[in-house]
């Protein structure tokens, strides 16, 4: 027991480098990181899907300045260098400040992800059971479908009309709004449900979101209720049911981003990975001043299913940008300056890790887990078993990230995702690294990674924001 009382009072097995921010910050410091949280709640709160999250960055880039390169390949811009932004199929969005060097030169690139775990609707999701309409939903990126049940949940999303209109669908975190749920079985009788193994107690195909219960008034209707809600959402919204095939329509947790604890020195929201990188990251690039390198933010989307598609990091979008700003640097379209281009550009890889949870302690690595509060993570690699799968960044160039970081005072922790034989996991960094060029993992970590409401701090939000600001303003 002296032994065991001993070790609690010097606290958990922390490496050299964590110490906790706000221990160490000074009260304006502090304000900094809390007052910055604001406007991340904000977005938070109103960036419920990618597509929602490009329209906020759009937002921010045209209020500072950035002009729409609307065309790959055939630019409308005649001024050049100046700050650009373009975007892909509605659901990425990339943007440029250029720097004092050329192009040419080698830029400075953070990416991050707006995709988040959620319900996507299927294809034909109405069905009617038993007097109420359901919608039957397809689960995105890795859920704890337990999460999911008995709590409210919003529609966010778009439908794509065949006569080329869309049809914007927001409904659920006004206050006035419905909300939507699904439901979980009481505890009297959840004998049979309780004795499985949690990730098969609730089937995927039980995640089905209740959205009305009033039938039409016809006599002897066959599905009543269903008929009921495709005539609601005819006069509502101008849609039939043929119409969801073409549809972006996601079920998402209900409600905005909130303070947590009584200091308030946490936050907790929906979509945190990867929107708080994505977030700091573009704010870095608007705020960032001096820069001597042209520097980039890429907010992609479908990281969480593996990056697959024209709208992911894959994407040959990022590499077609990149060739843009040279043809707009020199006026000749050619594929050898934007390879030579890349290899000398530099590259931050911004998505979320995991925070040592005590609660869960047997699945961490305590002297290689970042703490939450104790700065942004630098992740030197990622990957699962033997780094399968993942990045590494050469020692050379995280000797330059930890020379940034520290010339410009960002508190800084090392971090990795767990236990080697524990699982594991990637981000953006192999996808931009197929490019050829230098690419390191920062990021915030969270508590409840994937969980409706994820967990972060404040000063880690704001670390994240100071580290991405140094990496653009660095020589
Ligand atoms: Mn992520
Ligand atoms: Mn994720």
């Amino acid at each position: 027991m002296a032994q065991k009382d001993n070790e609690e009072k010097k606290g958990p097995d922390f490496g050299f480098e964590k110490k906790f921010s706000f221990d160490i910050w000074d009260d304006a410091q502090t304000k900094k990181a809390f007052d910055f949280s604001e406007g991340y709640k904000d977005f938070l709160t109103q960036a419920k899907t990618e597509r929602l999250a490009v329209k906020l960055a759009e937002a921010a880039a045209i209020e500072n300045g950035f002009s729409k390169l609307e065309h790959i390949g055939e630019s409308s811009v005649a001024k050049f260098p100046a700050p650009l932004y373009s975007i892909n199929r509605g659901r990425t969005v990339v943007l440029f400040s250029p720097g004092k060097r050329k192009v040419r030169e080698g830029l400075r690139l953070v990416l991050a992800h707006i995709d988040s775990p959620r319900l996507d609707l299927k294809v034909k999701p109405l069905y009617e059971s038993e007097h109420l309409a359901f919608w039957k939903t397809h689960y995105y990126g890795g859920i704890k479908k337990f999460h999911w049940l008995a709590m409210p949940l919003a529609l966010f999303g778009m439908v794509a009309k065949t006569d080329g209109t869309k049809v914007e669908i927001a409904l659920g975190d006004d206050p006035k709004d419905p909300v939507f749920m699904i439901s979980d079985l009481l505890p009297h009788l959840d004998k049979m449900q309780a004795e499985k193994k949690l990730d098969d107690a609730i089937p995927a195909e039980t995640l089905n979101v209740i959205i009305g219960s009033t039938g039409t008034k016809v006599k002897d209707d066959k599905d009543p209720v269903k008929k009921n809600l495709l005539k609601l959402l005819n006069e509502k919204y101008g849609i039939t049911e043929e119409d969801f095939v073409s549809a972006d329509l996601e079920i998402v947790p209900q409600g905005a981003a909130r303070d947590l604890g009584f200091d308030r020195s946490l936050v907790a929201g929906y979509g945190q990975d990867d929107r708080v990188c994505a977030y700091a990251a573009l704010k870095a690039l608007i705020e960032s001043q001096d820069r001597e390198y042209g520097s980039m933010v890429m907010l992609v989307d479908k990281e969480e299913i593996g990056s697959v598609g024209a709208t992911s990091a894959m994407s040959d979008f990022i590499f077609d940008f990149v060739s843009e700003l040279i043809y707009l640097e020199t006026g000749t379209h050619n594929e050898n300056y934007t390879r030579d281009t890349l290899f000398l550009s530099k590259a931050v890889s911004a998505d979320v890790t995991s925070g040592y949870d005590p609660d869960y302690a047997e699945v961490f690595d305590s002297l290689n887990t970042a703490r939450l509060g104790a700065g942004v993570a630098l992740e030197t690699y990622t990957g699962w078993g033997g780094k399968y799968s993942g990045s590494e960044a050469t020692a050379e160039f995280t000797a330059q990230i930890r020379k940034m970081f520290n010339d410009a005072g960002v508190h800084w922790q090392t971090g990795g995702l767990g236990k080697v034989d524990q699982g594991g996991g990637g981000t953006l960094a192999k996808y931009i690294s197929h490019m050829n060029v230098d690419v390191i993992d920062i990021g915030v970590p969270l508590f409840s990674m994937h969980a409706p409401f994820e967990i972060a701090s404040k000063a880690d939000i704001y670390s994240a924001y100071l580290a991405c600001k140094a990496f653009f303003e660095a020589k």
